[in-house]
């Protein structure tokens, strides 16, 4: 497994980090079985979230004996001091650890988020106090807007970020990427596979991998998606695989949807879910799980077309910060639906 500097935290990471959002629907054994087997086979790079259910217990559980062997990351969605501050103390004793090698501002989408976050009352003070104290070697942040992360990077000295990168989604390339290089901030490109969507996995990870990001997160909740993704980044990129992979994904991006979830929709169409996937599903066909979510949506697009509170303005696009015609793009969707 390759391994990699985390930009300026100088932490080594493997390339390949286990994310564990998804440990909250397995077993607890099940779960220390992966945690375990992903270890043994050379993952360095675990991540959580106090927001994942009970998945920070269940890594603290299973691998906390092993403490020494991986780089510990997770998130606070917390804004302000006080609940910030707690988050991450409860984190530590979930996590069964003295010690947080990265604790990231989590879901940093608004303007006004991120004001909170870095005033004299937020989240940021708290994580900069346990810092101080030897609790947390370094601060991070995530979210969905690649341009406002690569700002806020400018703006305060963020050790890492934590962003969404795959065939679908290549917008933090071009708008946040070369911002972190500069920075040398350390970047952790997650959803490889977008979800559950993408079936082509192999150059889908690979897709990824190809890039600068420094940590590949797919997140994983059995042996053998461990050993699936391990197997799919063996190997290096070629130059000319880099470009093969790059024409795949060509023209995947034109719903442009950053799956910032500004948008709500009162029919309960998953706007991101239906957007993001809508042209690889076209060329490729998505995995199953991922079909399901996706018919869930189409299921709904005639009634959208039709309905009264988005005929003069679509509801979803006064709220979505890119203006894009999500409405224009359903009736696409539904046409293409019609002629197959
Ligand atoms: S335009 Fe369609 S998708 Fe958008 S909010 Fe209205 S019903 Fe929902
Ligand atoms: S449609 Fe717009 S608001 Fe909704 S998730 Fe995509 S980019 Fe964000």
């Amino acid at each position: 497994m390759k391994r990699n500097i985390l930009g300026r935290t100088g932490l080594e990471v493997s390339h390949l980090g286990f994310g564990a959002m998804r440990l909250q629907g397995v077993s607890e054994q099940e779960a220390a079985r992966v945690l375990h087997h992903a270890l043994d086979r050379g993952i360095t790079y675990i991540d959580t979230a106090a927001e994942y259910g009970d998945s920070e217990e269940k890594v603290g559980r299973a691998i906390a004996a092993r403490r020494a062997e991986y780089v510990l990351a997770t998130k606070t969605k917390k804004r302000d001091y006080a609940a910030a501050k707690a988050e991450i103390e409860n984190s530590l004793r979930l996590l069964k650890t003295d010690y947080i090698d990265i604790i990231q501002i989590h879901y940093v989408n608004y303007v006004q988020e991120y004001k909170q976050v870095k005033g004299p009352e937020g989240a940021l003070r708290a994580a900069e106090e346990l810092k101080a104290k030897g609790y947390i070697g370094h601060i991070g942040i995530t979210g969905h807007r690649p341009e406002l992360l690569a700002r806020w990077l400018k703006d305060y000295p963020f050790d890492t970020v934590l962003f969404h990168l795959n065939m679908a989604q290549p917008f933090a390339e071009r708008e946040l990427m070369p911002t972190a290089l500069e920075e040398q901030v350390g970047m952790i490109a997650m959803k490889p596979l977008s979800g559950p969507f993408f079936s082509h996995v192999r150059e889908a990870i690979r897709y990824s991998a190809g890039s600068s990001a420094h940590v590949i997160l797919s997140g994983m909740k059995s042996v053998e998606e461990v050993d699936m993704n391990l197997a799919a980044m063996e190997g290096d990129i070629t130059p000319e695989e880099r470009q093969s992979l790059l024409a795949l994904a060509e023209g995947l991006d034109a719903h442009g949807c950053r799956r910032c979830n500004y948008c709500s929709c009162p029919l309960g169409i998953r706007i991101p879910d239906t957007l993001i996937p809508s042209r690889y599903r076209e060329r490729f066909g998505l995995l199953e799980a991922g079909e399901q979510l996706w018919e869930k949506s189409a299921a709904k697009f005639a009634a959208c077309l039709e309905h009264e509170r988005c005929r003069e303005k679509p509801l979803c696009e006064q709220a979505c910060p890119y203006h894009l015609p999500i409405q224009e793009e359903i009736r696409r969707l539904a046409q293409v639906q019609i002629s197959r």
